[in-house]
């Protein structure tokens, strides 16, 4: 067996019939065999040699995560100017990525998008005259630390500021992996009573850094807590381990959420080579613990920046049970300016799927203004013309139709 074989029976069930541990239908296929024959396996780099038994644990992807140069240097070719640059790159912006991750990186091409995501580059240290401190405004509106209270009905509650990975383009860039910031126990403990305090929260986002860093005991211990708040309907987990650590989503992860139902997951996949064989078994295990699970694109340049490239993301995600859900422009954080496309970007690629494409591959393009206006959603105006009760609409395909409105 190659290795790529040996890895593929590591991630999933032998067969396609098993049922054994499933926690959804007894009797049901865990998946369908050629469907997930477009998922590839991850080549796995410099870690050929890693037996299964360890590749396959999340522990050892984290301990084992690429964090200096010397190792990255193994990978791929980093140019003179990225070196020189690359201390101080990363004595502001943290650097981490899971060998799992890294593995997909292809090193022939220097605009490789899993590169691009992933890897520090001299970029990041320019600053914009645009650029904010709190793009989002999202400390202004904490109303006790680690919990940002912006919508009526709805919290943003940041458990932890680890990640397995260190997005280049995250927009908390500057507080993520500081322990001084780490969330205390107070801090949770402040979260939940404001929480409980106010009736109208009746949705809680779970963010971070990313939720999924805390252990399964910790993490049920939130959830059992916010569980126990009777006005408290829907929890999400805003997470990008299906896609930077699959192999965190383990049955014993899933069974313990599938006992706070219901629990959204909110993930980032960013482009279609991120959908792997272990990215497909991660959701497929969340989808079938009852999550529904949605995807939280941001539109990155050079990255993800043409409508192909998302239609064929988009599809990939719905394979895997995942709905696109939101299209981000890229904020105002600093560091990350290289990454900032037109507005009008984001505009042509929904129009370019909406109509072509099923609806169900179509997510919201949305600008998460700045000083904490939230998140507007940016569409494609197909109305024409609007006089008196007369409507000119013009569909996808670039024709127009009329529709007369009811009178007053
Ligand atoms: C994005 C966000 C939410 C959730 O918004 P939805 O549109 O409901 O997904 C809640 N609070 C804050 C501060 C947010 O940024």
């Amino acid at each position: 067996m190659s290795p790529t074989e040996t890895a593929a029976s590591a991630i999933a069930p032998k067969d396609a019939t098993s049922t054994e541990d499933r926690i959804g239908m007894p009797g049901a296929p865990a998946f369908i065999p050629h469907l997930r024959a477009r998922f590839p396996v991850a080549p796995r780099s410099i870690w050929k040699d890693v037996p299964d038994s360890d590749w396959t644990k999340w522990q050892w992807q984290q301990r084992n995560r690429v964090t200096s140069l010397d190792v990255l240097d193994k990978i791929l070719p980093i140019p003179a100017a990225e070196r020189q640059a690359f201390e101080e790159v990363t004595a502001q912006f943290h650097m981490g990525i899971t060998p799992y991750y890294a593995s997909l990186i292809d090193p022939d091409d220097p605009r490789c998008p899993i590169r691009q995501q992933s890897v520090p580059s001299a970029a990041e240290l320019r600053v914009l005259d645009t650029d904010l401190a709190d793009p989002l405004a999202e400390e202004r509106d904490m109303p006790v630390p680690g919990l940002t209270h912006r919508y009526p009905d709805r919290v943003l509650f940041y458990v932890t500021h680890n990640c397995p990975v260190y997005c280049r383009h995250c927009t908390r860039k500057r507080k993520v992996a500081d322990p001084s910031r780490s969330a205390l126990k107070k801090q949770l403990d402040d979260g939940i009573a404001y929480i409980e305090s106010h009736r109208e929260v009746r949705d809680v986002v779970i963010s971070g850094g990313d939720p999924l860093s805390l252990s399964d005991d910790r993490l049920d211990d939130i959830l059992g807590r916010l569980r126990a708040i009777e006005h408290v309907e829907i929890i999400r987990l805003g997470t990008r381990n299906p896609v930077t650590l699959p192999q965190r989503i383990t049955d014993d992860l899933v069974k313990m959420l599938a006992r706070h139902q219901p629990v959204f997951v909110n993930t980032h996949f960013n482009h279609p080579r991120e959908c792997t064989a272990e990215a497909y078994e991660a959701t497929r295990r969340l989808a079938d613990a009852g999550c529904p699970i949605g995807n939280q694109m941001v539109l990155l340049r050079g990255v993800n920046d043409d409508p192909a490239t998302v239609k064929a993301l988009n599809h990939k995600l719905l394979m895997m049970r995942v709905r696109p859900y939101y299209i981000y422009q890229c904020d105002l954080a600093k560091g990350i300016g290289h990454f900032r496309t037109k507005v009008s970007k984001g505009i042509e690629i929904l129009k370019c799927l909406r109509g072509h494409t099923s609806g169900l591959a179509v997510p919201y393009f949305v600008v998460d203004a700045p000083n904490g206006g939230g998140k507007i959603p940016l569409l494609h105006d197909y109305v024409v013309a609007h006089e008196d009760n007369h409507l000119t609409l013009c569909n996808y395909a670039g024709k127009t139709y009329c529709y007369e409105e009811p009178e007053e």
